[in-house]
């Protein structure tokens, strides 16, 4: 089981995708499991701040060095990563330690991505990696990012999912979910519906054969009809984009 912790300012954000279809069921089956923390619950530690409205918890201030737009301050950051993997973090550690360096690597069970659209191009070979974790944390910026000093706090990796600027980590966060639980072994009925062990194709048809609309018909292609499975294979390779 791969457990997800969520850094978000915004949990409600992920309800309606995650609790639905395939990644809904790899939930109640046990292959997955998602915990939020909100930063905003860690921005005093102790008693003080349960007296604070939520309002009066801020987690943004403005960024030094000047620039426009609001910087989610370093340490309710790193107080919520500390409350989801902060033990395992240390008992992973001292494992290290004693096991030396390369057969350490195999031990380590808790991974924390950093979302920012500048890291490295999340793939299908990236999400294969994240498999083998425990423990996966991710951290979901918002306005112009998070303080840089939570990446010196623990060790993280920097994810990027496209050439493309998103208003925060959250679609990140749910994409690399969906696309590493899709993955696991088991969670897909047929291990053939992963991609890269058959012949996918981005043109797929269903019935009826013969659709109408607008009084034009629409055939679905021969050779799909035909039981050629040579034939066909050969087919779908030419779609391929
Ligand atoms: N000005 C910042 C981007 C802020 S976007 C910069 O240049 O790096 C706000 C947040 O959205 C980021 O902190 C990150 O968590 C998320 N985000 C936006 N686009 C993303 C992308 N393509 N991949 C991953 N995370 C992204």
């Amino acid at each position: 089981m791969i457990t997800f912790h969520i850094i978000t300012l915004f949990p409600e954000s992920f309800e309606s995708y995650l609790n639905a279809s395939i990644v809904k069921r790899a939930q109640e089956d046990g292959y997955i499991a998602l915990k939020y923390y909100n930063p905003r619950d860690f921005t005093i530690p102790g008693k003080k701040g349960r007296d604070m409205t939520y309002a009066e918890r801020r987690v943004d201030s403005r960024p030094y060095g000047g620039g426009p737009g609001m910087i989610i301050e370093a340490l309710p950051v790193i107080r919520a990563i500390d409350k989801a993997v902060g033990r395992k973090l240390k008992a992973q550690n001292a494992k290290l330690k004693t096991s030396g360096a390369i057969t350490g690597k195999k031990n380590q069970k808790v991974k924390i991505i950093f979302f920012s659209p500048s890291g490295e191009m999340f793939t299908n070979g990236v999400a294969d990696s994240f498999k083998r974790y425990k423990d996966i944390v991710m951290v979901c910026g918002r306005y112009e990012g998070i303080d840089a000093r939570v990446k010196k706090a623990f060790p993280m990796v920097d994810i990027s999912i496209g050439p493309y600027v998103l208003t925060g980590g959250e679609l990140p966060a749910m994409i690399v979910i969906d696309a590493v639980t899709r993955r696991i072994s088991g969670v897909l009925g047929d291990n053939q519906s992963i991609e890269e062990n058959r012949t996918a194709c981005p043109d797929v048809y269903t019935r009826p054969e013969v659709i109408e609309f607008k009084k034009k018909k629409y055939h679905v292609p021969k050779i799909l009809l035909s039981g050629d499975h040579a034939k066909i294979e050969e087919w779908k390779k030419g779609r391929k984009m």
